[in-house]
């Protein structure tokens, strides 16, 4: 029996021009647009996932960290980590919340797995020093060193130990996905390529008994853009963003699949309804 649960790791806010980029517009224009814009969405959930498998507990993403907030820790000096509002109390990082389910995270989760390396992605890594973490190896190139921290990464904040198990995508094609990398021996979890967001963003499929549930990590931001095609305003790639909204829903016209993104408000409630994409 495999289940999956929803973690909420406290809230993010972004300007609406990064929630949906404009459609013709180019990586440029899109981020020019989101300096330009004085509008803020809802506060949105920094969201992550459980998997609790017959080989193990897998923890999709860490999100964020009490610390985004203390003076320093973003880089100051660029402006872009304005453009996002992370809040998120001590008890609401994911160690915490994972003690509060009983479950201790420094000795009882197998394995963190990273879709990306965003910040609030990341920022939960230190309650995992004894885990096996698992990225994407494509994704963790362009995440390192000054062009991670331009990027939305802080590799400066990473854990001194963080090595993580850099996985490239060299498995076979599933449905529209090119390749895909297996995490589990029966075959049940496993990564597709999702690009767009970022370069070597990856999604985690995880196939129950008569569900699938596709952790989407920010290959869009909610099932509402999925279906309306609408991709978000820091991609700096577009086209290929808007590729990887198309082969998700080849995807789910498959197999019944529960869309679950890193930052939807909706996906906790249609993940406990059983709610597939349509
Ligand atoms: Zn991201």
């Amino acid at each position: 029996m495999i289940t999956v649960s929803a973690i909420e790791t406290g809230k993010a806010r972004m300007k609406t021009a990064q929630r949906v980029g404009a459609e013709g517009r180019g990586a440029i224009g899109r981020k020019i647009d989101i300096f330009r814009d004085r509008h803020w969405v809802e506060p949105l959930p920094i969201l992550c996932f459980l998997i609790e498998h017959p080989e193990g507990r897998f923890l999709v993403d860490t999100g964020d960290t009490w610390r985004n907030s203390v003076p320093g820790y973003l880089p100051g000096w660029h402006p872009f980590y304005r453009q996002v509002q992370i809040r998120v109390a001590p008890h609401e990082e994911v160690g915490p919340r994972l003690l509060a389910r009983g479950i201790d995270p420094a000795t009882e989760i197998d394995a963190v797995i990273l879709t990306h390396f965003h910040h609030d992605h990341t920022g939960g890594l230190d309650h995992f020093p004894r885990s096996r973490i698992i990225g994407p190896r494509a994704n963790f190139a362009v995440s390192r060193g000054l062009r991670g921290m331009l990027t939305g990464c802080l590799p400066q904040r990473w854990p001194v130990w963080l090595s993580p198990e850099l996985v490239a995508m060299d498995g076979p094609a599933v449905g529209p996905f090119p390749a895909s990398r297996p995490v589990t021996r029966d075959g049940r979890i496993l990564l597709v390529p999702t690009p767009g967001h970022v370069d070597g963003h990856v999604a985690v499929i995880v196939r129950g008994e008569g569900v699938t549930w596709f952790l989407a990590g920010d290959a869009t931001y909610s099932q509402a853009n999925l279906l309306a095609g609408q991709t978000d305003g820091v991609t700096n790639d577009p086209a290929t963003a808007l590729a990887t909204l198309r082969a998700i829903r080849q995807f789910a016209a498959r197999e019944p699949t529960i869309l679950l993104p890193a930052h939807d408000p909706q996906a906790p409630a249609r993940l406990a309804a059983g709610a597939v994409l349509a």
